[in-house]
């Protein structure tokens, strides 16, 4: 029988000192410096971080997820799920265990499609935690449709030269480089016209126009950037995989993006339950506390049976990446932990933020960050619609249309044949 739900005692062990660590060493730094995440960080800070992820170092826990030869641990998916439903209630702490989003994906990417060059010229410092990265594929003009990408990339000799714009690019204002998915061979068929670049962000013609802001960031100081591509001239070498690769490509980067920003909405959903049990058995009203009333005692089990839910099914999807090694044959229930994860983060946050009164509602308390953070979990990485639709139409691949003017399941029908194979022993009913 190999159904376990146990997490192995060794690294169990891990996961315990990971938990105390993130929340006596970690989680402060979320408090004094919260804008500082993705910044390079100052001779100031890295005093600070530096012996931190040193620490997780020596405890393995670096960049768990890869493999050995590129400096993680090679422990696969399912246990970066455990850790990840610990740092997920810290930004500090995936910078600070090496397992950050969009440098996973990014890593992950280059690692696969890369050259020699490029590992060691861009992996190998975003591995280390050197430096930070953007991937660069959404426009203004459509996300979610890549049809409607227009940015271009045209061969001039041995260059290519980029012109275009991009949207919502995370953390370009302090990536040292970006992934840039852009148009190569308009004439070419749907996912063959597109390309990847790995354009350094200081090359002559990326511009910042301006950084957006989601939920409560101050306009203009927003980690999302809208970045022009004028006459960005880069070499043929700076080429990520083959050319009119880019979709594979995306796939490859967005499989394992979306399930680790499932794996952390865990974390954030524990964090929402934890505070509405206390604020419930804390709060006294009107006869009671919180915890005493039914309508509150309904919100914990709604909240209990989503959370839960929700877990097992991310935990079995990272199994499947890691049994099968192949995020398209996972493409479903990776689509479909995507769809489910903004309406449970979204659900669980909101009834915390209730149970909490006025002071829910209050920038006092987390609750409003987080709601809005469940509105951009059916976003990034794909709207919740496509999601759903990538879903469905995989579920129908498993099923035929029936030949009859009657369901399979028609009653009558299933009646009538039962009836026929088993008449010798009926005859007597007749
Ligand atoms: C916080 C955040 C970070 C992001 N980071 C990045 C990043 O680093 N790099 C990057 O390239 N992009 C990034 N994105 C962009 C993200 O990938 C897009 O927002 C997403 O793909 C949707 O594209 P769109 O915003 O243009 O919406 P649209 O494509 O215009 O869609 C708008 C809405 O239309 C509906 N819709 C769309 N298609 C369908 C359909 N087929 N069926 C039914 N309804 C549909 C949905 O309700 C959808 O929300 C980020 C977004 C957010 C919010």
């Amino acid at each position: 029988m190999s159904w376990d739900f146990e997490t192995e005692p060794e690294y169990q062990e891990k996961l315990d000192w990971a938990d105390a660590f993130v929340r006596e060493e970690v989680e402060p730094l979320d408090h004094i410096w919260p804008e500082l995440v993705y910044t390079p960080p100052s001779e100031k800070v890295r005093k600070v971080i530096d012996p931190l992820k040193q620490q997780v170092r020596s405890q393995g826990l670096w960049a768990t997820h890869l493999e050995p030869a590129l400096g993680g641990q090679g422990h696969g998916q399912v246990k970066l799920c455990l850790l990840n439903e610990i740092l997920g209630r810290s930004s500090w702490a995936p910078v600070i265990f090496g397992c950050q989003a969009p440098d996973t994906g990014n890593a992950e990417i280059i690692a696969k499609f890369g050259t020699a060059e490029q590992k060691e010229r861009y992996l190998r410092p975003l591995l280390g935690g050197e430096v930070f990265s953007s991937f660069s594929m959404t426009e203004p003009e459509g996300g979610s449709d890549p049809t409607q990408f227009r940015t271009r990339a045209v061969r001039d000799g041995d260059d290519w030269v980029i012109n275009g714009h991009k949207f919502f690019s995370s953390n370009a204002k302090s990536a040292a480089f970006l992934i840039v998915m852009v148009v190569t061979d308009p004439a070419a068929p749907r996912g063959k016209n597109m390309s990847m670049f790995l354009v350094p962000a200081d090359t002559p013609g990326v511009t910042i126009e301006r950084n957006i802001g989601v939920g409560s960031e101050p306009p203009g100081e927003g980690w999302h950037a809208l970045v022009r591509y004028d006459n960005v001239r880069v070499p043929a070498d700076a080429l990520l995989g083959d050319e009119g690769q880019a979709f594979a490509i995306a796939q490859t980067r967005l499989g394992g993006g979306r399930i680790h920003h499932a794996m952390r909405t865990i974390a954030q959903c524990q964090k929402a339950l934890d505070m509405m049990c206390e604020r419930a058995l804390s709060r006294y009203t009107q006869g009671s506390t919180l915890a005493e009333k039914q309508f509150v005692q309904g919100y914990i089990a709604d909240s209990y049976a989503q959370l839960t839910q929700f877990r097992l099914f991310v935990l079995h999807t990272a199994w499947e990446i890691d049994k099968y090694k192949d995020y398209r044959r996972v493409r479903k229930d990776i689509s479909a932990i995507k769809a489910v994860m903004p309406t449970v983060y979204h659900d669980i946050a909101s009834r915390a933020l209730q149970v909490h009164g006025a002071l829910g509602a209050s920038n006092e308390m987390p609750f409003t960050r987080m709601v809005s953070g469940s509105f951009v979990m059916g976003l990034a990485d794909g709207p919740t619609e496509v999601h759903k639709v990538t879903v469905a139409k995989q579920v129908l691949r498993g099923y035929q249309p029936v030949d009859d003017l009657w369901p399979s399941e028609h009653l009558p029908k299933k009646r009538a044949a039962a009836r026929a194979k088993y008449a010798a022993y009926l005859e007597d009913d007749e």
